[in-house]
């Protein structure tokens, strides 16, 4: 193939040569309101509003042609049959964001209902130990998790508990991320950039900088990860 034919072909694709990076959305909320969100956690109150702003979101990422991971609490944000076929079908990826960590039955229980609607999910995020003021907390990282997420055949762990990738036994570790916050002030050196999507929908300055970032970086689905292999730093070059 000639150069003049892959340039053509390259800009009838019309995806620029951008870094590659992953995007890691932890859905930790049901509704962009915290009120509605609390009365979601604490009465089971839902409504056809629920998990709607995920298609915001989804909207967003069209516009720039870009894949996301969507990590969802099969206790508190389940994603219903149409939302999953839309993030699905639009080429993002599901994973499963853990609240229950210390009991293994509990982990396969939330891997079950996630996967009854979404079908096999790869990934596996923690949810972490925060006040349960507004939001029903996890039980966060303990040293048994990661043996756990291997038994119950995760292809990877996304939360970032390594410095660098990593194999526990077939599971793959990724490495530390990034907040959207953190590119303000300096480019990613992180392959992860986590975000939590209610965010994106509160504050029009994080919107502006999340699109900026839509422009720098290629992302793709994080179980590409695994295709692209993982333990070389291909994804930061
Ligand atoms: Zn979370």
């Amino acid at each position: 193939m000639s150069i003049g034919t892959s340039l053509i072909e390259r800009e009838s694709v019309g995806l620029p040569d951008l870094p590659v990076r992953y995007l890691r959305f932890d859905v930790d909320n049901p509704y962009v309101s915290r009120l509605k969100s609390y009365r979601a956690f604490t009465l089971g109150l839902r409504d056809d509003r629920f998990l709607r702003y995920v298609e915001e979101v989804l909207t967003m990422l069209d516009v720039h042609e870009q894949k996301g991971t969507f990590f969802f609490r099969p206790r508190y944000t389940l994603p219903n049959r149409a939302l999953t076929e839309l993030i699905l079908g639009r080429g993002h990826e599901i994973g499963h964001h853990v609240d229950r960590t210390r009991d293994i039955s509990e982990m396969r229980e939330e891997k079950t209902i996630l996967e009854e609607d979404a079908g096999t999910v790869l990934g596996i995020t923690i949810h972490g130990r925060g006040l349960p003021v507004l939001s029903p907390s996890g039980d966060g990282y303990h040293d048994r998790y990661l043996s756990h997420c291997a038994e119950l055949g995760y292809a990877y762990e996304g939360t970032g508990l390594r410095t660098e990738f990593d194999r526990y036994e077939k599971l793959v570790v990724f490495p530390a991320h990034t907040t959207l916050d953190r590119e303000l002030s300096a480019s990613i050196r992180n392959p992860v950039m986590l975000l939590h999507p209610c965010r994106l929908l509160r504050s029009e300055t994080v919107r502006e900088v999340f699109k900026k970032v839509l422009k720098t970086y290629r992302f793709v689905p994080m179980k590409e990860a695994l295709d692209l292999g993982f333990q070389e730093p291909l994804a930061l070059r």
